[in-house]
């Protein structure tokens, strides 16, 4: 496989961008040297990079892309709206209906605000904690990735000791440290930030113990702090109605992006009706919130995924895929498990502490055109067949071998 132009257009980048590509993207993060940098075009399953190079995907645009890249429904009712124009001074009418569709088709969710990404809106999230009880601390799992801004982001650069000075962390699903947290602090903590599972960078996912979620929710109702669930990764992946219906407990407030939109750049946050107040209190806006196509795209995209229960869908497509890999990896005794839910797992191989194997792992599976991801997890989507999952785990176990030959 050639990487000619992704490596010429990465030169090029890199004299005009800082770091060249930034944030997982960046082959400076260690993914493996012949990995493509720069994609052209999508299609279901499939990307296609800029060398030309055909792709069987398992990241989805990183979660992003739930029924497929260039989804036709999504793409026509996008193309039609557009033809108008896209941004006005005034929101479209679509914002409406897209508002409506989420208090919907989430059960608690009594209103919804609307930006362009994650960070934007577990950042506000935050913010609507502290206004509505009037508190400063927000407490978050330790290694949890909830965006970009400096109270929560995973980098150094930039920060200063008062951006955290009012978080407090626990490890996940150790509830002796969370409730120590809450007798140290009770009166003063504004709210929880957690994502529905624990899913690290560089780390085998965890699911939340069968008393974490009642605990938590039992303690932050016990004390008046906001209940927040980072849904922005895991959303229409584990229950089209939010994930907190997977694991059984209710949030104040949701925040979403990824999925929602198909690839367009949308996120949302819903909450429950005692925070409508609070909310309106905290400012929000931003150039090109009012981007009309991204509302229609997730309208289109969210009927879609009820019509077609798109999260039991991958669920069941990515068990295939998870138990066919696992199985793969055993003939070549490979301690391999995909960890966390089966639509978005993480592939972690027993021992493999300085991600040596699962490095060299996403090489040679790169050379086969699959592409995988070395410390983030994968994504299916829709569009995955089980028929391309089952020969993409045929494809992996020769990947297996070539890797027990290597070492
Ligand atoms: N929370 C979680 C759980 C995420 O996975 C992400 C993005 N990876 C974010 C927040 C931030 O979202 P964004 O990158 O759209 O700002």
């Amino acid at each position: 496989m050639e990487f000619r132009k992704s490596n010429s257009l990465f030169n090029r980048a890199l004299k005009v961008i800082p770091s060249g590509s930034y944030g997982h993207t960046s082959p400076v993060g260690s993914l493996p040297t012949h990995f493509p940098k720069f994609a052209e075009r999508g299609s279901g399953y499939k990307f296609w990079d800029v060398d030309g190079n055909e792709w069987i995907d398992f990241m989805c645009g990183y979660g992003t892309v739930i029924h497929g890249y260039a989804e036709p429904s999504i793409e026509h009712a996008v193309r039609e709206l557009r033809a108008d124009g896209n941004i006005f001074n005034h929101p479209h009418s679509v914002i409406v209906d897209l508002a409506e569709r989420l208090t919907e088709e989430i059960d608690f969710a009594q209103w919804v605000v609307f930006a362009k990404n994650g960070s934007d809106l577990t950042t506000w999230s935050i913010r609507v904690a502290r206004e509505s009880t009037k508190k400063p601390l927000i407490i978050k799992a330790y290694n949890s990735y909830h965006g970009v801004d400096a109270w929560c982001d995973p980098g150094l650069g930039g920060r200063v000791a008062s951006d955290r000075a009012e978080i407090l962390q626990f490890k996940w699903n150790d509830l002796n440290q969370f409730e120590e947290l809450f007798r140290k602090h009770g009166d003063q903590i504004a709210g929880v930030i957690l994502t529905p599972y624990h899913h690290p960078s560089f780390a085998p996912s965890e699911m939340p113990n069968s008393d974490f979620w009642s605990t938590i929710s039992q303690v932050c109702d016990k004390h008046g702090a906001v209940l927040i669930l980072d849904d922005v990764r895991a959303g229409w992946r584990l229950d089209c109605g939010g994930s907190h219906r997977y694991f059984g407990f209710v949030p104040d407030l949701a925040v979403y992006s990824k999925a929602l939109g198909n690839g367009y750049s949308i996120s949302a946050c819903v909450g429950k009706a005692k925070l409508k107040n609070a909310a309106s209190e905290v400012f929000l806006t931003g150039s090109c919130w009012n981007d009309s196509s991204a509302m229609v795209a997730a309208l289109q995209s969210l009927k879609l995924s009820t019509e077609k229960n798109v999260a039991r869908s991958v669920l069941d497509k990515g068990k295939i895929f998870c138990e066919g890999l696992e199985m793969a990896a055993r003939k070549y005794d490979f301690e391999f498990y995909m960890t966390g839910p089966t639509s978005m797992p993480y592939p972690w191989f027993q021992g493999d502490e300085d991600l040596y194997l699962i490095q060299k792992f996403c090489e040679i599976a790169a050379s086969e055109g699959l592409f995988y991801h070395p410390h983030h997890n994968w994504f299916i989507s829709d569009a995955h067949s089980r028929e391309s999952l089952r020969s993409a785990v045929s494809e992996t176990e020769k990947v297996f071998c070539r890797l027990r030959e290597f070492i």
